[in-house]
């Protein structure tokens, strides 16, 4: 039987050694296999040639149904796999216009489309939404380059400001070239070039009770990166009158808060965790008592990733959880938070 074995590994070391396919290799052994089972058919009991090839039929035969089962699974899987494969790419196709997705995109996006729970449904979803971010600035800056990263097919971003040069301590989407640009277009250049994929589409302006209400209407999602309190509240009362998630961030030195408000789904709002905007001077701004460079980085980009979940229902989203870091000593801690019944946002059902 060991004769039979080493003439097996003699014929597929021969076989790859000179390039004959797997294929070829499989029937020079499935030969063999049939050539040693005729001998033990064919010749009498005690023969030499069948004592020398393992005496016993049924040895070989079991063998061989073995093999075969083997053979059977094989194909099974690969036929799944092909099955996998084509749902996922018909999912990947919009029904009018043909594939959803270019080569160029599909590769961009191979370490989105190997996620289990976004896959290539997960992308589409990610293409066809629109996510609107209000400031590009601290929380803005970051949030914008990783959504524009992860392929968000409309990005908007509002904000008035022009990019200083003490902004790019943080901000690291605006360039010491583009100081004196407004941020809206700097951000818009970045993430062009980062990912000319992506619609961005700029608003140089501030947010205000005029705007608000038409432009939320126009996208899936609002990002809050703004740092005043003002423009916070109007964000949560429009987007909450439409529906529309709220992923909000917010900075102080050393710490960072995150939370996906959205009551249409049953949370609170971000007027149920704070009613009143602080006295002037107990919520001192960024510029008044300084940041951490890469704290917003952190954080806006865990704002991109509440979006992305948002999106595309991976995981569960910051629904009535706020997430807090504290970089000074390495921490992070949750807390559930609770929706008011008086609250006069989202309050009373
Ligand atoms: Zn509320």
């Amino acid at each position: 039987m060991l004769l039979v074995f080493a003439l097996a590994a003699i014929l597929w070391g021969v076989g790859y050694a000179s390039g004959a396919s797997r294929q070829a290799r499989t029937v020079m052994l499935a030969v063999l296999f049939a050539s040693v089972l005729a001998l033990h058919l064919v010749l009498p009991d005690g023969h030499p040639l069948r004592l020398a090839t393992g005496e016993d039929p049924a040895l070989w035969l079991l063998l061989g149904g073995f093999a075969g089962l083997a053979v059977l699974y094989g194909a099974g899987i690969r036929a799944l796999k092909r099955q996998v494969v084509s749902k996922d790419k018909a999912e990947m196709m919009d029904e009018t216009q043909g594939p959803l997705f270019t080569t160029s995109e599909l590769e961009r996006y191979a370490r989105h489309i190997v996620l289990r729970e976004l896959g290539g449904p997960g992308q589409k979803k990610l293409k066809q939404a629109q996510v609107l971010v209000i400031g590009a600035g601290g929380l803005g800056a970051p949030a914008l380059q990783y959504l524009a990263a992860a392929g968000i097919g409309t990005i908007g971003v509002i904000d008035d400001d022009i990019v200083e040069n003490a902004n790019l301590q943080r901000q690291v989407i605006h360039t010491d070239g583009r100081i004196g640009m407004p941020k809206v277009f700097s951000a818009q250049a970045a993430m062009e070039a980062q990912n000319p994929h992506v619609v961005v589409r700029p608003y140089h302006r501030r947010l205000d009770e005029t705007v608000a209400r038409d432009l939320f209407a126009a996208y899936d999602v609002i990002l809050d990166g703004t740092d005043n309190f003002e423009t916070r509240y109007l964000s949560n009362r429009v987007a909450a009158a439409l529906g529309k998630p709220l992923v909000s961030g917010a900075l102080s030195q050393w710490e960072g808060q995150l939370s996906v408000f959205d009551p249409a789904q049953g949370g609170p709002c971000y007027q149920c965790i704070f009613p009143e905007a602080p006295a002037p001077g107990l919520a001192p701004s960024c510029a008044e008592a300084g940041v951490i460079g890469p704290l917003p980085g952190v954080v806006g980009a865990m704002m991109a990733v509440e979006a992305i979940k948002v999106v595309t229902g991976a995981g569960q989203a910051l629904r009535g959880e706020m997430l807090i870091y504290d970089a000074l000593y390495g921490e992070t801690r949750k807390i559930r938070l609770k929706r008011r019944s008086d609250c006069p946002v989202c309050g009373g059902g």
